[in-house]
């Protein structure tokens, strides 16, 4: 079906008006000082995320608001205002003390989404602590390795993740001192060398003054997806509040009537950045899910809780997809007002789906581990064009730059050709090192620029459309072909679900495109159906881009983020070691 390129948005799409409604005026305007007066700050210049997400609130008007709603995997539903939020996490960080921890020690949460994560996130951050939330489904090899890295010296985990996943390596991490664990149904617990959660929350005090902590001061280590290679710790600072609060409000157009939910898991940097941190500053409601992905329990979620305001990732949406759109419509959504989505390029049919389903285009925005924050984003006020992650937000300078011999770097300004995405260091979310690789940080950076790994190009409207990883993309014929371009016209065809493409070396053609479908409900693979989908990438592509090669798999290897992990269908491909897999998700 033939699609206009863009999405128009006129004032009478929005049912609240947008904080950010005139791209340029806004951008120029903008400066983190007065970011930074938005928030309160502590005595002396210091700056905490807890303080700035917990406890201002708690202090003041919206006290006796919801900061979190918590669904739990049994039908349980629990309510945490802010004041009781400030009081839970004040009692975790005063009972920390009692632990002999200190100011810049790490804590690693290893948890589903239960209260108890998000109250060791806020508590320890109260404390000065750095925090590092691990995704709970990593086994236990994943587990010691990130602990090791970043010297944890307390671990909260549930009594049975701890069995299966901690105790048995116990003895090989001598700098995990203390082991809080919270009980099943809120059982004690009594395991050697741990501590119950419950009586460790009941040492502490429902009053704390948290550590003034100076803006540059760590907070969190987040670990990349491990979508190309070994995860890297990214280290983040206090100051990346800044960077919250701005794209809480730009990027995701947070109002204080807002129901919130934010699909990723604190695991993955979204799901603390935004899952966590960027609704709590704005003083709105957050829903937390504790369940896996079930597309009808989802519509549900969106339907019952009033979700206003939702932050995805494309991996949930094509699941969605192929549930079939009966399940969206036995729904209504009528709360519903901005649907945003990030981690992997959103192809355009997801972003027209979102209009079939909700009557709401999908939102793409653009960010890394790395970063921090959103940077590059689709706000609501602005059209979209389908297929592009946006533009810059207010306070990030992006450019496109060719990488040179002599390790310089040459910018591309051109509209339309492609360069390797680049941000011109000074926001506040920038991380500040990966953790024990000094080299390769810094060879993330030229002068004044990050630069990202990812190719994209940027058309005359300033809008920057995603090339693909500069691992991925695929050498054809003296073509350079990027795969979401390819992965997205496959996702065209009415059969097929999700896509992933690779380069496989070729005598003539350098490198040969092949293509590795999963198919929707309903379809079997056949050689007509192969030929029916090489058929359509042709007509839609070309014959130089098109895949030559398809197979069809019953889902593709994503990372417990929910990439696709194209380096893992190559290397099955060629027959070559796996690498580091510790972040596949294993279904
Ligand atoms: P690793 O660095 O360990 O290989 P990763 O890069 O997938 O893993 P993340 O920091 O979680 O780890 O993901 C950031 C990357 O995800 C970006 O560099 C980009 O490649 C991709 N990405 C994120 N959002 C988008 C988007 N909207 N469009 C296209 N790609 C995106
Ligand atoms: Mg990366």
């Amino acid at each position: 079906m033939d699609r206009p390129a863009v999405i128009r948005k006129t004032a009478s799409d929005w049912r609240v008006a947008p904080h950010w409604h005139d791209y340029e005026a806004q951008r120029a305007d903008f400066s983190w000082d007065d970011v930074r007066r938005e928030l309160e700050g502590l005595p002396g210049g210091a700056l905490n995320i807890a303080h700035e997400a917990v406890d201002r609130h708690a202090r003041g008007p919206r006290r006796h608001h919801p900061a979190f709603v918590f669904l739990g995997e049994q039908g349980q539903r629990d309510v945490l205002t802010y004041a009781e939020l400030a009081t839970l996490t004040n009692r975790f960080a005063s009972a920390l003390a009692s632990l002999g921890v200190h100011r810049g020690d790490t804590l690693f949460v290893l948890s589903g989404r239960i209260p108890e994560l998000y109250i060791a996130v806020l508590g320890s951050l109260k404390a000065g602590m750095v925090v590092s939330p691990l995704f709970s489904a990593f086994g236990p090899e994943p587990v010691a390795t990130r602990l090791t890295l970043g010297a944890g010296r307390v671990l909260v985990t549930t009594e049975s993740l701890y069995q299966r996943k901690v105790e048995g390596l116990r003895g090989h991490l001598p700098q995990l001192e203390h082991v809080l664990l919270v009980g099943e149904k809120g059982r004690e617990t009594s395991l050697p060398d741990t501590l119950d959660f419950g009586r460790f929350m009941s040492c502490g005090t429902d009053v704390f003054d948290t550590v003034p902590t100076f803006p540059e001061d760590a907070a969190l280590l987040h670990f990349t997806s491990g979508t190309t290679g070994k995860p890297k710790g990214a280290q983040h600072v206090h100051k990346a509040v800044l960077m919250h609060w701005m794209t809480g409000k730009y990027a995701l157009d947070l109002h204080p009537g807002d129901i919130y939910w934010c699909t990723a898991d604190p695991g993955w940097v979204t799901g603390t950045s935004y899952g966590i941190i960027a609704p709590l500053l704005h003083g709105i409601t957050s829903v937390i899910d504790e369940g896996e992905f079930d597309a009808e329990r989802w519509y549900r979620i969106l339907q019952e809780e009033g979700v206003s305001v939702w932050y995805t990732a494309p991996t949930a949406i094509r699941m969605l997809m192929k549930a079939g759109m009966e399940l969206a419509k036995a729904r209504s959504f009528p709360q519903l007002r901005f649907i945003a989505s990030v981690g992997e390029p959103l192809n355009p049919e997801a972003v027209w789906w979102g209009i079939d389903a909700f009557s709401l285009a999908i939102h793409d925005n653009w960010w890394q581990t790395e970063t921090g924050g959103i940077m590059i984003a689709n706000a609501p006020a602005f059209d979209i064009k389908p297929g592009s992650m946006g533009r810059p937000l207010p306070g990030v300078e992006a450019g496109l730059v060719r990488r040179l011999q002599d390790g310089s770097i040459s910018l591309v300004e051109a509209p339309g050709e492609e360069g390797e995405l680049a941000l011109k260091k000074g926001w506040p979310s920038m991380m500040r090192g990966y953790l024990g690789e000094a080299a390769r940080y810094r060879s993330c950076f030229s002068g004044e620029w990050y630069l990202t790994g990812d190719l994209a190009r940027r058309d005359a409207d300033g809008y920057y459309w995603f090339v693909g990883r500069s691992d991925d993309v695929i050498k054809s014929a003296g073509h350079l072909i990027g795969p979401f371009e390819v992965e997205s016209a496959l996702l065209e065809h009415p059969a097929v679900a999700e896509a992933g493409v690779i380069g496989k070396p070729h005598e003539t053609l350098g490198e040969l495109v092949k293509a590795f479908v999963s198919l929707r409900h309903g379809f079997e693979g056949s050689e007509a159906l192969r030929r029916d989908i090489l058929g359509h990438a042709r007509k839609r592509l070309g014959a130089a881009v098109a895949p030559k090669e398809l197979d069809f798999l019953p889902s593709l290897p994503k990372t417990r983020s929910g990439k696709i992990m194209r380096r893992l269908l190559k290397a099955r491909e060629l027959g070559l070691p796996e690498g580091d897999i510790s972040a596949l998700e294993q279904s």
